[in-house]
C-alpha cells in the first residue's frame, strides 16, 4: 500500500484551478512549492461513516492508489504522492494538459487509419501492460483517454481514472455493472473504437446494452464505407464472446491492421480513413450526454439534500446525513455521481 502522508497537502503544493471533475471529486492543477513543478491533484471526498450517503469508502481509495502505484508505464497516468486528511484523500498525479484524445481528433478535417492506429497502439500498450499486472480498468472510455501535450507532432496518450479498476485474482470471477453503456464489455474486456462509431450503438442506452448482451452489431455501409477490410477484421476479432478466443491487447498489437506484414496491407491503411462526419457527430453527442448527466446529478443531489433535511428533522440519528451536506456545498455534483454509478 502507498505511503499516505497525513500532512496538509497545502504545505507542499499550492492548489490551483479546476481541471475537471468526476464522480468522486475535483481534479485541480497544483504547484509543488519546493520545485515549482506543476502536477494535478485529484481530491477524493471520504465517506464519513457507514451510514453516510456521500463520499467514497476508504478501501476504494486505497485500491485506486495501490493500482496506480503498480502501473508505471508511459501510457498510464503516473502517481507521485498521496495525502490524507479527515475528510478527503488527495492524489498528486502527473499533469496531463493535452485534453481528451477524442476532442483532439474531432477538430481534425481528416484522419487516416494509419494515423488513428498510432493512437490505438499507445492505448493497447497501456492496456496490455495493465493486463500483465492482472489489472482491469473497467472504465475505458473516451473521457479517460487523454493526451500529454496536443501540440507535439505525435501526441502521447495517457490513460486516466483508475477509480473502477480492479486487480483480478486467478480463478476469481469479477462481475460489475458499473461503467458506461457504449463502452461496457460484457466479458470485462474494454472495447475501444477509434472509428467514430460503436457497431453496438442503439437509439438509447437500453438498446445499446441489449445489443452488447446479444452481440448484435453491424458495420452499416453508410458509416463504414471508408473503413478498410483489415480494420473490420480487427474489430470482429475483438467482438468475440469467449474471452479465450478473443484477441488480447498484446495480440492486437501484432494484428496485420496494426502491424502490416506486406506493403499492400500498409498501403491499404493509409488509403482508408476515419469517417470524420460520424466521428464529429458521435463526439458532439457524447459531450451533450456528459453535460446532461452532470445536470441530472446536480438535481438528484439537490433532491437528496432536501430529503435528508426533512428526515433529520424527524430523526436526530440522521443528523450525520445532514452534516455531510456541508461538504457538498463546495463540490456538488462530483460526489453523488460515483455512488450512483457504482450502484447502478
Ligand atoms: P469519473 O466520473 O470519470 O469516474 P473521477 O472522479 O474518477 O471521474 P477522473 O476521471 O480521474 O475523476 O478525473 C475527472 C476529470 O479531471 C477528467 O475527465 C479530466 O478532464 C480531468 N483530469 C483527470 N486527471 C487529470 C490529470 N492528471 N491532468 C489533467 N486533467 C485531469
Amino acid at each position: 500500500m502507498a505511503q499516505i502522508k497525513l500532512q496538509n497537502v497545502e504545505d507542499y503544493y499550492e492548489i490551483g484551478e479546476v481541471l475537471g471533475s468526476g464522480h468522486f471529486g475535483q481534479v485541480r492543477a497544483v504547484l509543488e512549492r519546493a520545485s515549482g513543478v506543476r502536477w494535478a491533484g485529484k481530491f477524493l471526498k471520504l465517506r464519513r461513516s457507514a451510514s453516510s450517503r456521500l463520499g467514497l469508502e476508504r478501501k476504494s481509495v486505497e485500491r485506486e492508489v495501490e493500482i496506480l502505484q503498480s502501473l508505471q508505464h508511459a501510457n498510464v497516468m503516473a502517481l507521485r504522492d498521496v495525502f490524507e486528511s479527515r475528510a478527503e484523500v488527495v492524489l498528486i498525479v502527473e499533469l496531463i494538459s493535452g485534453g481528451e484524445l477524442f476532442d483532439f481528433i474531432a477538430e481534425k478535417e481528416s484522419l487516416s487509419e494509419e494515423e488513428a492506429i498510432e493512437f490505438l497502439k499507445q492505448i493497447l500498450k497501456g492496456v496490455g501492460f495493465m493486463h500483465t499486472k492482472n489489472i482491469a480498468h473497467f472504465d475505458l472510455k473516451p473521457e479517460n483517454i487523454m493526451l500529454a501535450d496536443k501540440m507535439m507532432p505525435h501526441p502521447h496518450i495517457k490513460i486516466i481514472d483508475f477509480g473502477l479498476a480492479h486487480r483480478l485474482k486467478q480463478g476469481e470471477e469479477y462481475r460489475s455493472l458499473s461503467g458506461t453503456p457504449q463502452y461496457i464489455g460484457k466479458w470485462n474486456i474494454p472495447r475501444v473504437y477509434c472509428l467514430g462509431l460503436s457497431p453496438f450503438q442503439g437509439d438509447n442506452d437500453e438498446e445499446t446494452l441489449k445489443n452488447i448482451v446479444g452481440m448484435i452489431y453491424e458495420f452499416e455501409e453508410i458509416y463504414f464505407n471508408q473503413t478498410s477490410a483489415m480494420a473490420k477484421d480487427f474489430i470482429e476479432k475483438l467482438l468475440v464472446k469467449d474471452p479465450i478466443e478473443r484477441m488480447t491487447a498484446n495480440e492486437c498489437l501484432v494484428h496485420p491492421w496494426i502491424k502490416p506484414l506486406t506493403r499492400k496491407q500498409a498501403a491499404n491503411r493509409s488509403r482508408s480513413s476515419i469517417n470524420m462526419k460520424s466521428f464529429k457527430k458521435f463526439n458532439a453527442k457524447r459531450k451533450w450526454k456528459m453535460s446532461f448527466n452532470m445536470v441530472w446529478a446536480c438535481n438528484r443531489l439537490f433532491r437528496l439534500q432536501l430529503q435528508c433535511k426533512s428526515r433529520s428533522q424527524e430523526d436526530p440519528e440522521l443528523r450525520q446525513c445532514e452534516s455531510d451536506q456541508e461538504d457538498t456545498e463546495t463540490k456538488p455534483a462530483s460526489l453523488i455521481r460515483r455512488r450512483l454509478s457504482s450502484n447502478s
